[in-house]
């Protein structure tokens, strides 16, 4: 679904109510994050309903190697030949040379997802690997967005900032579901150093827009909310879209 003019969110249940983002603004399409399923249909159908054929697609940014991120990626390179993004620290596990490094067994809320944690802990469930083509860091700029590195839930996570829309993409540095949070403590390999990011992306400009990595993006307030994410407060009345597909 369109959520601001050339930005649209593609939610899927599996994979923790896992979401991707499409941005379309008259340059190469790109897409943020390829959602769970290897045979990536829910990005696909998404591409199409905007309009769009998955060879249109130039571009492929990974927020980091979690395998609810990188699902689809294999073959959305297959059919679209697009350029492969990461930020370097996370290049070898997309390509399949290391594994995601594990977290804990020992259950850490939200308990809902902890099967997701105990596959990272258990290195279960591998990804189709797939080469990353060029790597990203801070500052760097890729047609309307602006990287910002966020390092915590892994070292080499990364954000985006589109600030023409005022929208941040952000990957599992917050989470929207089961509630606002600042990211999943369960599956962050450094829960003070995300929480460090978090107050870097409230202070990265004025946003309205937070897509996160799991759950609807948050519509409105963004800023705001980062802010009471980052002084350790619960945010209230936050607008959420709700675009869960299969
Ligand atoms: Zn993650
Ligand atoms: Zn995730």
């Amino acid at each position: 679904m369109q959520i601001a003019p050339g930005l649209y969110s593609i939610g899927q249940k599996k994979g923790g109510n896992v979401h991707a983002y499409l941005i379309d603004d008259g340059g190469p399409l790109t897409l943020v994050d390829t959602l769970f399923d290897a045979d990536a249909g829910v990005v696909i159908a998404e591409i199409t309903r905007a309009g769009k054929r998955v060879t249109d697609l130039k571009q492929i940014i990974i927020t980091h190697a979690h395998r609810s991120h990188i699902g689809g990626l294999a073959t959305l390179k297959k059919l679209s030949n697009a350029t492969v993004y990461s930020h370097e620290i996370e290049a070898g596990i997309v390509a399949g040379q290391r594994k995601a490094t594990p977290v804990g067994l020992w259950p850490k809320p939200p308990l809902q997802v902890y099967y997701l944690q105990a596959g990272l802990a258990l290195g279960l469930s591998p990804h189709v690997p797939c080469k990353v083509d060029q790597a990203l860091k801070d500052g760097d700029h890729l047609g309307p967005l602006e990287v910002v590195s966020a390092p915590g839930h892994t070292p080499g996570s990364l954000a985006f900032h589109w600030r023409e829309r005022r929208a941040l993409i952000v990957g599992d540095v917050v989470a929207s579901w089961p509630s606002i949070a600042p990211g999943w403590p369960g599956l962050t390999l450094d829960n003070d150093q995300n929480l460090k990011s978090v107050g870097k992306l409230a202070d990265a400009g004025d946003a309205e827009i937070v897509c996160v990595g799991h759950g609807g993006p948050i519509r409105q307030g963004a800023s705001s909310i980062l802010r009471q994410l980052r002084d350790g407060k619960t945010p209230a009345g936050a607008t959420i879209a709700d675009d869960i597909g299969n």
